[in-house]
């Protein structure tokens, strides 16, 4: 007997039928399963008309609805106001209860808990399970219960507990077997699957980049990561080099499972070539780390995790907004930081080691706040998630938790040199950088007049918006006042 009679799960940031902790758990409980996916106009709404996560999202969603329909199900897809829609949804199918995934975001748990009052206010029920990250909330403590706030005392707790019961931390939630209750799209409450036109987008060539869409995707960029792991260590801080996995917009999506992306790195821990697997899955848990410090402290959303730090005085004005569109748009004559910024102005990515140098010489160089830079990273990146972003940011501005100290201060020049040694990366971003010889490639604006003409080198090269140097001193006075506030 099911302890449900009908329920329905409401995809979010889960789309897939693979190994699915919600889906699992509707089927094991419930005679009968719909599923739905809502567009939700509260958060479309706040997005520019071209936004290739848009585009990527509706292939995900068109690629989960066959696939549910190949399993005998099928998806109600809706655009709408999701927290009026799923309780309505709920009345019109007469489901018992309302099954989803754990969302750590504060907008997120705030719209949750008004779809949870409505469902309750008309007898149904809501249930939402741990399925985004391997360990949440305060499933890792400090040995004195309290969260932790560094995060290589956090990696060995979480290793400790991970490995204490891997069967249980990494268990799949399988759908296959039990997919006979899926219960169709009934013809009342469907729609047909809305074109990018109707959700109110434009095309943004999605398709043009080397960018696989839904689980498939996911599956075709894992595979190919799988044979390039062990190098990861080795490879991953060179921007011109295939070393990540490239599989963040996909995690952010849930069109794979991260609990499938570990059990993968545990077993290629027990490699005698585990060295990337291991620096890989440190990674993955820096993730869940940034997840499990959104919900301890939700304060981070909106200023630094060290509230000392808010007393910084940024750059302001017309001064400010001039840097910081330079920035945006690749135009610091810094040619790393512009190459980063123009990758993720193309493609919606930026590797890990731009995204820290693009952030510091933001914060660092152009004495600009930090929260520019994160918001302007929230319009661009595929993989934006909240939760990263901010870590990632506030590492970057020496104001999170376990953040590198503010006196620590990438040169743009040293950074390039070492990462992208021969401007490889450089020259596919800044064509027209593309004849300057790899001696100056890093600071162009040191070749002599002759060279630069040679090379081609003009006025569509601009020369440094700061010098690093005299930028480095301004940082170190503007973050003296933290030192004094302590
Ligand atoms: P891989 O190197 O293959 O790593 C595997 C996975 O681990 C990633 O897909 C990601 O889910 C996770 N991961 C890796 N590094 C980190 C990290 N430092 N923090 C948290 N998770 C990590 N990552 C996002 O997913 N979304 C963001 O919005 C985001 N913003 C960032 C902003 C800044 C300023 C910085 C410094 C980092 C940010 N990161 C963010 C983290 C990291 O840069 C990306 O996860 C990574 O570059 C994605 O590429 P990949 O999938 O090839 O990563």
């Amino acid at each position: 007997m099911s302890k449900f009679d009908k329920s329905l799960v409401w995809f979010r940031r889960d789309l897939r039928t693979i190994d699915h902790a919600a889906l699992h758990h509707a089927l094991m409980q419930s005679r009968q399963v719909f599923c739905a996916f809502i567009f939700d106009k509260n958060i479309l709404g706040q997005l520019p008309r071209k936004d290739r996560r848009v585009e990527f999202i509706l292939a995900c969603v068109a690629e989960l609805d066959t696939a549910l329909r190949e399993l005998g199900g099928g998806l109600i897809v809706r655009h709408a106001a999701a927290s009026d829609e799923i309780p309505r949804l709920a009345a019109q199918l007469g489901v018992d209860a309302v099954f989803a995934n754990h969302d750590y975001e504060p907008a997120a748990i705030a719209r949750d808990a008004e779809v949870a009052y409505k469902l309750k206010e008309s007898g149904r029920v809501w249930l939402s399970f741990k399925d985004q990250v391997i360990l949440e909330k305060s499933e890792v403590l400090t040995r004195s219960g309290k969260p932790f706030s560094v995060f290589t005392p956090y990696k060995n707790a979480w290793l400790k507990r991970v490995h204490s019961d891997e069967d249980l931390f990494l268990a799949s939630y399988p759908v296959e077997p039990h997919s006979a209750r899926l219960a169709p799209a009934p013809a009342s409450v469907s729609e047909p699957m809305p074109s990018l036109t109707d959700l109110g987008f434009e095309q943004t060539g999605l398709s043009r980049l080397d960018l696989p869409t839904g689980m498939s995707g996911a599956q075709v960029l894992f595979k190919d990561f799988c044979g390039r792991m062990s190098n990861y260590r080795r490879v991953r801080d060179f921007p011109a080099i295939k070393g990540p996995s490239y599989l963040s917009v996909h995690l952010r999506f849930g069109t794979i499972s991260i609990r499938g992306l570990a059990r993968e790195a545990f077993n290629a821990l027990r490699s005698p070539d585990s060295d990337g697997a291991a620096a890989w899955l440190s990674e993955l848990i820096w993730r869940d780390f940034y997840f499990m410090i959104l919900h301890h402290h939700p304060h981070v959303v909106a200023g630094a995790f060290k509230p000392e730090y808010d007393a910084v005085q940024w750059e302001s004005g017309t001064y400010a907004m001039q840097l910081f569109k330079a920035w945006c748009e690749g135009r610091t004559g810094y040619p790393l930081v512009d190459a980063a910024l123009r990758q993720l102005n193309q493609t919606g990515y930026m590797h890990n080691r731009l995204r820290m140098v693009a952030a510091s010489f933001l914060i660092k160089d152009l004495g600009i706040d930090w929260r520019w830079g994160e918001r302007y990273f929230a319009e661009r990146l595929n993989d934006f998630d909240l939760a990263a972003n901010n870590g990632g940011w506030q590492w970057a501005a020496s104001s999170g938790c376990d953040a590198q100290p503010y006196f620590r201060i990438f040169n743009p020049v040293a950074q390039s040199e070492k990462f992208d040694p021969d401007g490889k990366f450089i020259r596919r971003y800044l064509p027209q950088l593309g004849k300057v010889p790899t001696k100056y490639i890093h600071a162009p604006w040191l070749m002599p007049a002759g060279e630069a003409r040679k090379s081609g080198l003009g006025a569509d090269y601009p020369l440094p918006l700061v010098q690093h140097e005299e930028a480095r001193k301004r940082t170190l006075e503007r973050y003296a006042v933290v030192r004094s506030n302590r």
